[in-house]
Parts: structure tokens; C-alpha cells; sequence
């Protein structure tokens, strides 16, 4: 086994985001002090959004945002079968039930009619996950969330920087919640946010992450006052500071970095559109896509193998292939605790057997590309039929 493995994904770090960390670790605030505040607009401005809240993780992000939209013990939430736990788990933490709707086969986002399918009087809100980067079809599911008087939240920790129909992530839903985790387009080390155009949201998810207290540190000093009340059951899900000068230093990059994601995956597609076994996803026409993750689906059906041979075999060679998801519900605690069975999503649970991601992150050089491309070809002479 290679040593040097090409990961799927890694952060770029440079000496002016450093400086950035290290002169808030100088200052006076450490956490909840100026940089927060500074972060929040700065994203808020880049995708168009009125309001965001930062907090602690992505994972922290869908669940305050969960909160906001008013999910409570026993509400169904529907939540694709393609996508990280996290989705699912948040709806847990809230006591809610997440019903999963299955995704489209050559895009693997969420399949609007079966989203709409799912919903029963006690589903309060539908989670999109805009898959690999690619935003779901917002116009579709928009018109089933009035239609049925749902809250429409976007998990876009993929697609920080993608668009729809000339529309930002950000602007598309209800909420929308980033992370700022390393392998993801911006970091923070851990982090994640919300956003939102409904300032009442905002005001909601600054109290639950500051244990649902109804003021902060800043506004009982202005009043000369030590009093507070918790008016709500909230978490500590607060954000630092040098955490936010992080994501601040490097937010200004992203343009540049998509630019390069999205060329590199220009190229996976081109080598793609030479092998047989490493199928792209399709990309629609309507989208801007911020290429979080570049997956294939292995056409197993024509060759001699298996897709964890094929992950070992570009493991072998250096590549850092992962896998990106078992669907959530066919996890042992979702079985155990809900009862999900094979079935639900037939799509999701026949594509997920075929699914690798391939390295691609800002920071690979050309020959890192090459090498990957070398490394598929390679792999197809071996094993196609
Ligand atoms: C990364 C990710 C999360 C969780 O974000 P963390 O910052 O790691 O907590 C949630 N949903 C999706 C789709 C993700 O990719």
C-alpha cells in the first residue's frame, strides 16, 4: 500500500491565514468578539443571504437550523437517502423522524415527486442536499413546500459558491446551512453556518446556540446588567473567533478555488468520456456547479470485478478514493432505532454499491490529475471485459 496517498479532498492553508489565526489569538475576544460577526456578513454578502448565524460545525448548523424551522418530537422531516449522516442525525436530535426520500440516478439529488410522495401530515420540512456541489432542482421543490405548507432547507455543505438558474446557494431556501470542515470548499478547522433572508430565524438560532439564552454577553453590558433569562433549551454551538479570522482570510480565495475545482473536473470528464467503467454524474444544464466532490459510478455490470476491488486497486497507486455514502437508513442505528428496511430507496441502495470519489481538491497540481487519470486507465486495462 502507498504511503503518499492523493486524498479526495484537503484544505489550502496559506501564511496570511495563519497571521489572520494568530493575531485574533493576540486580541482580546477569543470567542463571541468581532471576528464572528465579521465572518457572518462576510458570508451573508457572498450568497446573497440577509442573515447568518456561525456556529460550532455543519452538523451544529442543520441542527440550529432544524430548531428555527420548528421541528419538534414526532414531525417528519424528509431528507434524501443519498447523503452524510449528519442530515439525518439532526432531525434525530430534535426528536423528529427523517423519512427518506430517494434521488434521481444520474444526479443523485433528491427526486422531487418522491420527496412529494412521502409526505404525510406530520412532515414539517424537507432537507436538500445538493450532492457533490450541484444544486437540486429548488424550483421543483419549492412549489411542493408551498404547496403543502412545508419549511424548504438546503444542507449545502457541498455547494458553498454554486448557483441555480442564476440563483445562489443560499438564496434558494428557507435556511441553508454550510460547513467549514477542512475537506470542505472554505475552513474554519471545524465550523459551519446558517443562513437565512427571515431575520425572526436568525434571532432564533442565536439564542439556541448560546444555550437559549435571550441575550448575549454584548448586550448585558450595554445595560449594565447581569440578568439573563433561558427561555428555550439551547446548546453551546458557539463559533471562535480565530476560528472566524480562518474563514475570513479565506473566503476572498473561493472564486479562484472553484475555478480550479471546476477545471480539474473538466478534465476527469474528458478522461471519463474515454473509459467505460468510470461513468460521471450528469450535470444539469440550469446549474453552476461548485464541485465539492467528483464521483463516478463504476459500470460493473461490464467488467471482472468489484467496486472494492477497484478501490483497492487506485488505493494501491496512490489514490485516495472514497466512498461517498451508504445511504443513512441502512446504517445499523437507523435499522435498530426506525425499523428501515432495503426498499425505500431503491435507486440510492443500487447506486451506492458503484460509487467512488475521486481526489479533487484546489490545491492539486496538473500532475496530480494526470496521475489520477493514469492510475483509472490503468485500472480499466486490468479488469474490463
Ligand atoms: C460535511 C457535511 C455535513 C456536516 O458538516 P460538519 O461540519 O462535518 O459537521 C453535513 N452534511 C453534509 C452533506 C456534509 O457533507
Amino acid at each position: 500500500m502507498s504511503r503518499n496517498l492523493l486524498p479526495y479532498g484537503r484544505q489550502s492553508l496559506d501564511d496570511a491565514d495563519i497571521a489572520a489565526v494568530v493575531e485574533v489569538l493576540r486580541s482580546a475576544w477569543l470567542t463571541t468578539g468581532p471576528k464572528v460577526a465579521e465572518f457572518e456578513g462576510a458570508v451573508a454578502d457572498f450568497v446573497g443571504a440577509r442573515a447568518a448565524v456561525a456556529v460550532s460545525s455543519g452538523t451544529a448548523a442543520l441542527h440550529t437550523a432544524l430548531y428555527a424551522a420548528g421541528v419538534r418530537t414526532g414531525d417528519e422531516v424528509i431528507v434524501p437517502a443519498m447523503t452524510f449522516v449528519a442530515t439525518a442525525n439532526a432531525v434525530v436530535f430534535q426528536g423528529g423522524i427523517p423519512v427518506f426520500a430517494d434521488v434521481h440516478p444520474q444526479t443523485l439529488l433528491i427526486d422531487p415527486s418522491d420527496a412529494e410522495a412521502k409526505i404525510t401530515p406530520r412532515t414539517k420540512a424537507i432537507v436538500a442536499v445538493d450532492y457533490a456541489g450541484q444544486p437540486c432542482d429548488y424550483d421543483a421543490l419549492r412549489t411542493i413546500t408551498d404547496r403543502h405548507g412545508l419549511v424548504l432547507i438546503a444542507d449545502a455543505c457541498h455547494a458553498l459558491g454554486a448557483a441555480y438558474k442564476g440563483r445562489k446557494v443560499g438564496t434558494l431556501a428557507d435556511l441553508t446551512v454550510f460547513s467549514f470542515h477542512p475537506v470542505k470548499h472554505i475552513t474554519t478547522g471545524e465550523g459551519g453556518m446558517v443562513v437565512t433572508d427571515d431575520p425572526a430565524a436568525a434571532l432564533t438560532m442565536r439564542r439556541f446556540r448560546n444555550h437559549g439564552i435571550a441575550t448575549d454577553h454584548h448586550q448585558r453590558t450595554a445595560h449594565d446588567t447581569w440578568y439573563y433569562e433561558m427561555i428555550d433549551l439551547g446548546y453551546n454551538y458557539r463559533i471562535t473567533d480565530f476560528q472566524c479570522a480562518l474563514g475570513l482570510s479565506q473566503l476572498p480565495k473561493l472564486p479562484h478555488w472553484i475555478a480550479r475545482r471546476r477545471a480539474i473536473a473538466h478534465r476527469y470528464d474528458h478522461a471519463c468520456s474515454n473509459l467505460s467503467l468510470f461513468n460521471p454524474l450528469a450535470v444539469r444544464p440550469e446549474v453552476d456547479h461548485a464541485y465539492h466532490l467528483y464521483v463516478v459510478r463504476l459500470a460493473l455490470e461490464e467488467c471482472r470485478t468489484s467496486r472494492d476491488l477497484i478501490f483497492r486497486a487506485l488505493r494501491a497507486q496512490g489514490i485516495g478514493v472514497n466512498v461517498h455514502y451508504l445511504p443513512p437508513h441502512l446504517h445499523p442505528y437507523y435499522q435498530r432505532r426506525f425499523g428501515y428496511r432495503a426498499g425505500t430507496c431503491p435507486v440510492a441502495e443500487d447506486v451506492h454499491t458503484r460509487l467512488l470519489s475521486i481526489p479533487l481538491f484546489p490545491g492539486m497540481c496538473d500532475q496530480d490529475v494526470d496521475t489520477v487519470i493514469r492510475a483509472m486507465h490503468a485500472v480499466e486495462e486490468c479488469y474490463a471485459s
